[in-house]
């Protein structure tokens, strides 16, 4: 399972592991290296954590990227806003002739109605939003957090931008 730090550090944090007694089970249980992005041969080391009582092991990713995806935050962050100005502003950058198929997959995903439908549950009692991406997409950057806030808060609820994963609901819910 994958975790961003900023998600792992927060004080909110729990193992996601469902067992009973989840004080201080995680230990250090080294690194392994992996590609930064899709496209780029630098290699990151990426530490883990071994639940002690599970046996399951947790990565701890750098902030810039998202549990499961080959794509840095600020790029789907940048493809993002693209998709929502564009229409509204006849788009002044040109896209980016390069490596738009991770992003557009993302978006694509994000506009899946079982992710609208699961992150309206989650944003829709704090802000209204019409049905639509582009709104919620607006709505959230509108709150006035980062991404990465965002996406660390999302984490915290067992949700996430791109898909829900079960490992990742805490105990107790
Ligand atoms: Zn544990």
């Amino acid at each position: 399972m994958q975790v961003r730090l900023s998600t792992f550090r927060s004080a909110q944090f729990r193992c996601p592991f469902n067992h009973d007694d989840a004080e201080d089970c995680l230990l250090k249980h080294g690194t392994y290296m992996r590609y930064a992005d899709a496209h780029s041969n630098s290699m990151v080391a990426i530490p883990r954590r071994l639940c002690k009582f599970t046996g399951k092991t947790l990565s701890i990713l750098p902030d810039e990227m998202l549990p499961y995806w080959q794509l840095p935050v600020p790029q789907l962050e940048d493809h993002f806003q693209r998709q929502c100005s564009a229409a509204e502003e006849q788009s002044e950058q040109p896209p980016k002739p390069t490596n738009t198929e991770l992003p557009q997959r993302a978006w694509k995903r994000f506009c899946s109605a079982a992710r609208l439908q699961s992150l309206t549950e989650y944003f829709g009692q704090r802000f209204p939003f019409g049905e639509c991406p582009k709104g919620l997409w607006q709505a959230m950057m509108r709150t006035g957090g980062t991404l990465s806030d965002i996406l660390c808060e999302l984490a915290q609820a067992g949700k996430s931008l791109l898909g829900d994963y079960r490992c990742l609901r805490p105990s107790g819910m």
